[in-house]
């Protein structure tokens, strides 16, 4: 579903991303783990071509991302199709980025009746049913300022269901959330994962990463420097950087 060929990006001279080789399956959940700066925002930016790469491809669902080749060159595509592959590529983020002066329901809405041209009453269907399978049936109308955290982030998370996303990037979904509301939005997960969601998730809950995800990757310095199945990666780890980070996290 997901597929990073030889990606490489640079800050100015700062290389973020090196030769990133990665393989996601359709309905597979892959963790992404590493320290602070290891590029693990970065990489799933470029997924979405919120971050131009420098070298390599990335495809989704047999699409190339940003990108229409010709000959040998890759020529960047034009903002309106670049749009229209984002649509499908759903990202949540730490601070769930809602529509504040817009309800729960209405932030759900949003995207299907202004990007997919949806008729209103068709999407507040969706969002009704989308909403309440994320827990929410009673808050629909409350605005963000009006949500918990958790809460919050589920409305994120059923906003991007919407759009029925091919896949789902995860940013730190719950860095933000005091620790009682952390378990509510993986439950949603959890959910999404076995409902065969294809998602990328950047996360530092290893109980999360070893329960739900099929396979973790360690990143660290732009590299993926080991990816395997969470009990391979988490209890004993091939390399000793990746075993010097575990030490710090769990
Ligand atoms: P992580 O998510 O693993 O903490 P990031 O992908 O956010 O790492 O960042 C990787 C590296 O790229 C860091 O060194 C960070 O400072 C740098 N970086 C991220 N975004 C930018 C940017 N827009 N401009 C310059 N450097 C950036
Ligand atoms: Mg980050």
């Amino acid at each position: 579903m997901i597929v990073f060929d030889r990606v490489s990006k640079n800050f100015g001279d700062l290389p973020v991303l090196r030769d990133i080789n990665l393989t996601v399956s359709a309905g597979e959940v892959i963790s992404l783990i590493g320290p602070s700066g290891s590029g693990k925002s970065t990489l799933l930016r470029c997924v979405n071509h919120l971050e131009r790469i420098e070298s390599g491809s990335i495809t989704v669902d047999g699409d190339l991302i940003g990108y229409r080749r010709v000959g040998n060159l890759a020529h960047e595509l034009p903002e309106k199709l670049i749009a229209r592959q984002r649509a499908r590529i759903a990202m949540v983020f730490q601070n769930f980025n809602l529509f504040g002066h817009k309800t729960a329901l209405e932030n759900v809405m949003e995207a299907p009746v202004h990007v997919l041209r949806i008729p209103r009453k068709e999407a507040e269907e969706q969002a009704v049913k989308l909403l309440t399978r994320v827990g929410l049936s009673d808050k629909m109308n409350n605005y963000p300022r009006m949500l918990s955290g958790g809460q919050q982030q589920r409305v994120a998370i059923a906003r991007a269901l919407a759009m029925k996303p091919k896949v789902i990037l995860f940013d730190e979904p719950t860095s933000a959330l005091d620790p009682e509301l952390v378990g509510e939005v993986l439950d949603v997960m959890r959910d999404l994962a076995s409902d065969g969601m294809t998602m990328m998730v950047v996360t530092h809950e290893m109980s999360f990463a070893r329960e739900v995800c099929h396979r973790i990757a360690f990143m660290e310095g732009g590299r993926i420097v080991e990816c395997g199945k969470p009990a391979e990666v988490l209890d004993s780890p091939a390399f000793e950087r990746t075993r010097a980070f575990l030490s710090r996290v769990q």
